[in-house]
C-alpha cells in the first residue's frame, strides 16, 4: 500500500466532502481514505499495482473537485470566477431590458424576447459548474446542494421562469465564491505558520558558503544566519551570539539571547547578530514541522459536539427531503392546486435543508481556536481538549520548575555534630554529583564555588521523590528530605528540628545529610517563584478556577511559597511521592469533574495523563513532552493558563451559538416558505450563504482571544 496526499482546491461543504471520501473508497485498489476538511487534503491509501495515483486524482476531479495546483490562478485564469461574472452581466442586461430601460424589449424568436435570451445565457454561464457538480452527485447517488440547485434551476426553466432561474444561478455562484473565501480565512493562519520557515539555507561546506534548499541539509551541517533573517533549521548555536525573536514558535513577546550551546528553532527570527548554527534535525522533523503536523491532526480529529452534529444530520436530511416531496406532490394531486407554485416551494425547502452551516459550525470554530492558539505558542491537540479546557474547574500545578523557576540555590549550610561547613557540603556534593535533580545540581554548584575537592562514591542510588544514597569511604551516606531519615530510624533528628522549622517557614527546601546513625548537617535551598505566576493564579481565581499546588517538598516550605503566589494554604498538597500525585489528581477529578494538570511533561507525565487535560510547559525542544501532553505550552509562561480557560469557554459558547443559530435560521426560513415570504433567492442568500458566512465569521472571533 502506498499513501497519496491529494491537496484539494475548493471544498464547499463538509457533507459533500464526506461523499467524496466515500466515492474514492469504493474505487478498486483503495484502502483507507481520510479527508481532512480543514487542511483541504485527501489522504488515500492505495495499492499502486491496481490503481495509479493519476486515476485517483481523475476520480476526485470527476466528482467535481479541483486539485490544488490548478487552483492558484488569478481572476482571469479561474473559469468559475469568470463565468460567474459573465452570468451576472447577462442577468443585469436582461433585467435592464425587461424593465424597458433601453426601450421596448424586442421579441427575437417567438416566444423568446431579448431579455429571456440574456437570462438563458446567464443561466448557462453561471450554471455550468453547478450542473456538473450536481450531476456528479447524482452518479454518486447522493444529495448535495449543487444537485438541489440544479433541480431548482432546471425546474424553473421548465416552467418558463427564466429570471428566477438566472438570479438563482448567479446568487448561488457568488455564495460559493464567498464561502470559499471565508473557509480560506479560517484555514489561513495555518498556512502562515507553514510559510514561516525559509526554504533555502546558507550553508558552509568545505569552507565555502552556498545556498541550498533546506530539504538537502543533513544533521551536523553548519548553517549561517545573518541579522534580520529567519533561521531555517532547528539547531544549536556553534559560534557567535544574537538576540532571537522566538514568538513564532513559543509566543514569547520578548526576544531571547542566544549564544554558543543554545537551542534555536526553524522559523524564528535572528534580530541583530550573526549566528553559526549546527543543524540538529532534518527539515521535516523540526519543531515547527511538528507543530504544523500536530495542529493539522488536531483539526482533523472530531470534537464530541461535531460527532453529535454529524449523527443529527444523518436523520435530518432524509426527513426534509421526504417532506419536500410531500409538499410538491400532495397539494397538486389531492387538493387540486397548481403545480408550479408548489414545485418552487418544495425546491426552496430543499435548498434550505442543506445542513452545511450546521455541519461546518463546530469544525470551523475548533480550527479557528486551535490555529489562533498555535500562533500564541500554545498547541492544543484536539477539539476535545479545547472543549474540556472550557469545562475545567480545578488546575493542579507542580511546584518545582513550574510554579517556581526550578533553579534552586543553596542559601544556608548548617553543620551539626562537629562537622565543618566544607565537610558537610563536600559529602553532599560528592553524592549529588551523580543525580540529575535540580536540588542536586544546586548543591554541586555551591561546592564548586567554594572550590571543594569532591571524592568518588560507590553504589549510588536515587530514591525517587526522597533523595539519594551512596557509599563514601566505606560508609553509606544519604542526602534527602527529613522524612527519609525518619524512615531510616535516625534518632538524632531532634537536633535538626528547630533549624528545619525556621528554614522551611522562610520557604526554603531543607535537605539533611548523614548516615543511618549520624546527622552531618542541613543544607537549605531556595527557589524563586516564576515571574508572572502570581498574576496568572490571580486571573485563574477570577475565572472561578481552583488552583492546587502539588509538590514532593515538605508542607511548611510549600505553604510559604504558596502564600507568596497567592495560593491558599488549604490548596497545597505537599510531601507527595510521584505516584501520590496521580492519586491526588484522581481525587480532584472526583471532586471537580474536569481537572487540568500542569507540569514539565517529563517527570510529571503520569500525573498529566491522569488529569482530564494534561498541560506540559516549556516544551519547545523537548519532543517527548510535545508528543505526550494534551496541550503543550511552547514557552514557560503560566499566563497561557487563564488564556486557555477563556479560549475553551468562549469556544464552547461560540459552538453553541453557531449550532443554534443555524438551526433557528433554517426553521424560520422553512416556516416562511408556505406563506410565500421566502423565495428561492432569499433561501440561497440567507439560508445557505448567510448562514455559512455568519457561522464562519463568528468562529473567527476565537482566533482573536487574548
Ligand atoms: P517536586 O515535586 O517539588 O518536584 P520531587 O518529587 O522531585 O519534588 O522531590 C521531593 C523532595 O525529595 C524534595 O523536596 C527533596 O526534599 C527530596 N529530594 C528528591 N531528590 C533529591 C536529591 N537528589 N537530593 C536531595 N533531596 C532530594
Ligand atoms: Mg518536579
Amino acid at each position: 500500500m502506498e499513501i497519496a496526499e491529494i491537496q484539494l482546491g475548493k471544498l464547499h461543504c463538509p457533507t459533500c466532502a464526506l461523499k467524496l471520501e466515500q466515492g474514492v473508497r469504493e474505487l478498486e485498489g483503495v484502502g483507507q481514505v481520510q479527508l481532512n476538511f480543514n487542511a483541504g487534503r485527501l489522504i488515500v491509501h492505495y495499492d499502486p499495482a491496481i490503481i495509479e495515483r493519476s486515476t485517483l486524482v481523475a476520480a476526485v476531479k470527476r466528482a467535481g473537485y479541483s486539485t490544488a495546483h490548478e487552483d492558484k490562478k488569478g481572476f482571469w485564469r479561474d473559469p468559475e470566477l469568470v463565468l460567474t461574472a459573465l452570468s451576472g452581466l447577462l442577468l443585469a442586461g436582461g433585467l435592464g431590458i425587461s424593465l424597458s430601460l433601453f426601450g421596448p424589449d424586442p421579441v427575437l424568436l417567438r416566444p423568446f424576447s431579448l431579455s429571456a435570451i440574456l437570462y438563458l445565457g446567464s443561466i448557462l454561464a453561471g450554471g455550468y459548474y453547478i450542473l456538473r457538480r450536481g450531476w456528479a452527485a447524482v452518479r454518486a447517488r447522493s444529495l448535495n446542494i449543487d444537485f438541489l440547485v440544479s433541480i431548482a434551476v432546471l425546474g424553473a426553466v421548465g416552467i418558463g421562469e427564466f429570471f428566477e432561474a438566472a438570479s438563482l444561478v448567479f446568487l448561488f455562484s457568488v455564495a460559493e465564491i464567498l464561502e470559499d473565501w471565508a473557509a480560506d480565512r479560517a484555514r489561513g493562519s495555518l498556512k502562515e505558520l507553514m510559510e514561516l520557515a525559509p526554504t533555502i539555507a546558507r550553508v558552509r561546506r568545505d569552507g565555502r558558503e552556498e545556498l541550498v534548499p533546506v530539504e538537502e541539509l543533513r544533521v551536523g551541517e553548519l548553517i549561517l544566519v545573518k541579522p534580520g533573517e529567519r533561521i531555517s533549521m532547528d539547531g544549536v548555536v556553534e559560534a557567535e551570539s544574537s538576540t532571537v525573536n522566538q514568538a513564532p514558535i513559543t509566543g514569547e513577546s520578548l526576544p531571547v539571547h542566544k549564544s554558543r550551546g543554545d537551542q534555536v528553532f526553524a522559523g524564528t527570527i535572528n534580530i541583530d547578530g550573526f549566528l553559526e548554527i549546527r543543524v540538529t534535525k532534518l527539515v521535516q522533523d523540526s519543531t515547527l514541522a511538528k507543530i504544523i503536523r500536530l495542529v493539522e491532526e488536531a483539526e482533523a480529529e472530531k470534537a464530541p459536539t461535531e460527532q453529535f452534529v454529524e449523527r443529527f444530520a444523518r436523520y435530518y436530511t432524509p426527513t426534509v427531503v421526504g417532506a419536500a416531496i410531500a409538499v410538491a406532490a400532495i397539494p397538486p394531486l389531492f387538493l387540486a392546486q397548481e403545480i408550479t407554485g408548489w414545485f418552487l416551494k418544495a425546491i426552496t425547502l430543499l435548498v434550505i435543508a442543506c445542513p452545511c452551516a450546521l455541519v461546518i459550525s463546530t469544525p470551523v470554530s475548533v480550527v479557528s481556536a486551535i490555529t489562533g492558539a498555535a500562533r500564541r505558542g500554545v498547541l492544543i491537540k484536539g477539539g476535545i481538549h479545547l472543549e474540556n479546557m472550557g469545562r475545567v474547574r480545578a488546575i493542579g500545578i507542580d511546584k518545582t520548575g513550574t510554579l517556581t523557576l526550578g533553579q534552586p540555590q543553596v542559601t544556608d549550610v548548617v553543620p551539626l555534630n562537629d562537622h565543618s561547613e566544607e565537610e558537610l557540603l563536600g559529602i553532599a556534593a560528592a553524592l549529588e554529583r551523580r543525580s540529575e535533580h535540580p536540588l542536586a545540581e544546586a548543591i554541586v554548584r555551591a561546592a564548586e564555588e567554594r572550590q571543594l575537592r569532591l571524592e568518588d562514591v560507590e553504589d549510588f542510588q536515587a530514591l525517587a521523590g526522597r533523595g539519594v544514597r551512596a557509599k563514601l569511604n566505606g560508609r553509606t551516606y544519604y542526602v534527602g528530605k527529613p522524612a527519609l531519615f525518619a524512615d531510616l530510624g535516625l534518632d538524632q533528628l531532634k537536633l535538626a528540628d528547630d533549624h528545619l522549622i525556621k528554614l522551611q517557614e522562610e520557604g526554603k527546601t531543607a535537605v539533611l545529610v548523614g548516615t543511618e546513625r549520624e546527622l552531618c548537617g542541613i543544607i537549605a535551598l531556595a527557589d524563586r517563584p516564576r515571574p508572572g505566576a502570581r498574576e496568572a493564579i490571580q486571573r485563574l481565581r477570577e475565572l472561578g478556577v481552583k488552583v492546587v499546588m502539588l509538590t514532593g517538598d515538605n508542607p511548611r516550605t510549600a505553604k510559604a511559597i504558596a502564600e507568596e503566589l497567592g495560593i491558599g494554604a488549604e490548596r497545597v498538597r505537599a510531601e507527595l511521592l510521584p505516584e501520590e500525585k496521580i492519586e491526588e489528581i484522581k481525587r480532584l477529578t472526583d471532586q471537580f469533574g474536569t481537572v487540568a494538570m500542569v507540569g514539565d511533561g517529563v517527570n510529571d507525565a503520569p500525573a498529566l495523563a491522569a488529569a482530564t487535560v494534561g498541560i506540559a510547559m516549556g516544551v519547545a525542544g523537548t519532543d517527548a513532552a510535545l508528543e505526550t501532553a494534551d496541550i503543550a505550552l511552547m514557552a514557560d509562561d503560566l499566563g497561557k493558563l487563564p488564556y486557555l480557560v477563556e479560549l475553551g469557554r468562549k469556544a464552547r459558547w461560540v459552538i453553541k451559538e453557531n449550532i443554534w443559530a443555524s438551526i433557528l435560521i433554517k426553521l424560520a426560513l422553512s416556516a416562511g416558505v408556505f406563506p410565500g415570504v421566502v423565495t428561492l433567492a432569499l433561501a440561497v442568500l440567507v439560508g445557505d450563504m448567510g448562514a455559512t458566512l455568519g457561522v464562519t465569521a463568528n468562529a473567527l472571533r476565537l482566533a482573536r482571544v487574548r
